[in-house]
């Protein structure tokens, strides 16, 4: 899927996608954004709710394999305080698909027994699937048509519905809508743009990987510092206040990442402590809390 970056936020595309989800809203019974559990805030778009006022809508707090479960658990409470409803999920392993169709069913219980009560029992179920770029909206939609006999996955062609749109066959009485048009984050916060190239949702080539690594370092010795020092055997303390390169010269060292002359290699270092954070090799982390 596309990644952040290289797409053009130009306010002209942004406006369409926006009119389009508006239009598009008609279709739906109900609508799902997704966002990273890891980056709740960050990986939200900051309009949807001002889009979305028509239609019931919740969050799904998807790649939650990769995030602090007790975080994860705050944050679901957190949004229930706000009146939202929202849910966790691991699209990679399937976990938690199946609160995915309780829990809309039970949002839209009043008009599934409507539409019941008019005899209209096979009438699917359509749900909208929002969510900026890598928040693993393709993962999630993949999940849920990959239940028992759900036949074709795309729907085709379904009359009056512009061909653009692309409809996906779910478990039985489900059809989901991807996202119509290409959601953006909160960029204009330069906190969410580190957040996102933290997590890998921003290409690498763009960035300095030795200042993200470093800003990565500082926040993790704020947040989780055992998760730091059990992975890298380090001794650093966050009342320390070492700075992220002091930080990332400790772990090069620790790991003898060295360069000719006996230096370190401060490139490697960081790709290696970006890459591990990504892989979850320093555990379950969660990089926003709810505050
Ligand atoms: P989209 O751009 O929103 O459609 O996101 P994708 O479905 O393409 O997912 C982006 C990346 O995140 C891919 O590498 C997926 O494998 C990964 N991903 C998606 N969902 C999950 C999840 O729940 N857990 C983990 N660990 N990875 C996920």
């Amino acid at each position: 899927m596309a990644d952040i970056q290289s797409i053009q936020w130009f306010p002209g595309h942004m406006a369409k996608t926006r009119r389009k989800i508006t239009e598009d809203l008609k279709l739906v019974d109900i609508v799902a954004e997704i966002v990273d559990a890891r980056i709740p805030r960050s990986s939200a778009n900051p309009v949807l709710r001002d889009i979305v006022k028509s239609k019931p809508k919740f969050v799904i707090l998807n790649k939650s394999d990769m995030a602090d479960p007790e975080e994860t658990a705050k944050w679901t409470e957190y949004y229930k305080k706000q009146g939202e409803t929202a849910i966790t999920i691991d699209s990679k392993n399937g976990k938690g698909i199946p609160k995915f169709y309780s829990t809309i069913r039970e949002m839209l219980k009043e008009r599934i027994a409507a539409f019941e009560r008019k005899g209209m029992t096979g009438r699917p179920i359509h749900v909208m699937i929002l969510g900026i770029p890598n928040v693993g909206k393709s993962s999630l939609i993949n999940r849920l048509i990959m239940g028992k006999g759900t036949g074709k996955a795309e729907v085709q062609d379904r009359p009056g519905i512009t061909r653009q749109n692309k409809w996906f066959r779910a478990q039985k009485g489900f059809e989901l809508l991807d996202t119509p048009g290409v959601l953006w984050p909160k960029f204009e916060d330069p906190k969410v743009g580190e957040m996102l190239a933290y997590t890998g949702a921003v290409k690498d080539e763009i960035l300095d990987l030795h200042t993200l690594s470093c800003g990565l370092l500082e926040l993790l010795m704020r947040l989780y510092p055992d998760a730091v020092n059990t992975r890298y055997k380090t001794e650093i303390h966050p009342q320390d206040g070492l700075q992220g390169h002091e930080i990332l010269e400790q772990i090069g060292r620790k790991r003898g990442m060295l360069i000719s002359g006996g230096e370190i290699d401060l490139e490697r270092a960081a790709i290696n402590v970006l890459d591990e954070f990504r892989s979850c090799k320093l555990g379950r982390i969660t990089l926003e809390k709810v505050t």
